[in-house]
């Protein structure tokens, strides 16, 4: 069963033809897996005791970021499926009128067909599948859950069923990465998947804990980066939205357009969690908090627009493999829909 291509589902759905700002929710940090990475991890003391956004605070964040222009509503957590009243957010997300209702899941609850049909009949369009190995041992160990993988086939068949748009989200770390190539192509030829969210790892909350078992240098993954990103050039798809993310241009000379996050950004997304809100700072405040540059990037010609790499990264890997750029290159072969 194949899921909706990126153009059948902005005809479908009505979806703007630009990218707008980002209402991005995080409903709580509950979680039924336990991700060897996870950068909000229910484990971590910061959030043991955190309490789940309430419907009436949620919907005044969807209203207050629907009036200064998000169109797109991306509800996160931890994982919020677990939110008992998820149904009721997506309801009331789309009574206030986003045309984008999209959440961002592991598929374990996804994978009951009524439940599945919940979601979609409240208003939910589209979906990002957290997917982190096509070998279903590997998913399962990755996500801490035995069955993981079966489950997230099952989810990954009921949203294609439905019509809901299908985009897959995977954390790039030393235990995947050579089968990331395999992966993409599994999830295209076995369900149309033309959207991926490649994750370099962000080495914060359990994936700092396990660094030692997770740390990939971007040396060591780039050939396997490349050759997915030359499978989704070959099959003349569409990504609804870049492709990578925490990557730099000087890593991906080329892929500019493809990677998500690494200009300073001129417009911001809004940020709301339980306990705090980031009203158009989000990627502003992940930056500033997390990011630097090298000896060398004043050379770069995106000095003053790049946001750099990551502090936790040059601690273990240094800053030698980020080489100023002279010039621009050919943008790689892959339209994206929404770029930044
Ligand atoms: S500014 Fe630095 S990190 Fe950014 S692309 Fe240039 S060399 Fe790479």
């Amino acid at each position: 069963m194949k899921s909706l291509s990126t153009l059948k589902a902005i005809e479908k759905y009505g979806w703007p033809y630009f990218r707008t700002k980002v209402c991005e929710l995080t409903l709580n940090y509950n979680c039924n897996a336990r991700c060897v990475f996870c950068y909000s991890s229910p484990d971590m003391q910061q959030w043991k005791n955190s309490k789940d956004l309430d419907i009436k605070t949620a919907s005044s964040y969807m209203i207050d970021s629907y009036k200064s222009g998000s169109r797109i509503v991306q509800i996160i957590g931890g994982e919020p499926t677990v939110y008992p009243k998820l149904a009721e957010i997506i309801k009331i997300a789309k009574k206030i009128g986003y045309p984008v209702i999209q959440i961002v899941t592991n598929g374990q609850k996804m994978a009951d067909c009524s439940y599945a049909r919940s979601l979609k009949e409240a208003g939910l369009n589209t979906a990002t599948f957290s997917v982190h190995s096509s070998n279903p041992s590997m998913h399962d160990s990755i996500v801490g859950v035995e069955g993981a993988f079966k489950k997230m086939l099952k989810a990954l068949e009921n949203a294609s069923k439905l019509g809901i748009y299908i985009s897959a989200g995977t954390a790039v770390n030393a235990i995947n990465y050579r089968q990331i190539p395999r992966l993409v192509k599994f999830l295209h030829e076995s369900f149309g998947v033309e959207s991926y969210h490649l994750i370099a790892m962000h080495f914060i909350g359990a994936a700092d804990k396990n660094n030692r078992n997770l740390a990939v240098s971007y040396s060591q993954t780039m050939p396997y980066i490349r050759e997915a990103l030359s499978f989704l050039s070959s099959k003349k798809i569409m990504p609804i939205a870049a492709v990578l993310s925490n990557y730099q241009p000087c890593i991906l000379p080329g892929c500019e357009h493809l990677i998500s996050d690494w200009q300073i950004p001129f417009a911001d997304d809004d940020l709301y969690l339980p306990e705090k809100v980031y009203k158009e700072s989000m990627y502003s405040m992940i930056t500033n908090s997390l990011r630097m540059k090298g000896k060398n990037c004043k050379k770069c010609i995106y000095y003053n627009i790049c946001a750099g790499f990551e502090k936790k990264y040059f601690e273990i890997y240094g800053d030698s493999e980020f080489r100023p750029l002279k010039s621009r290159l050919r943008p790689f072969p892959i339209p994206v829909f929404y770029s930044r």
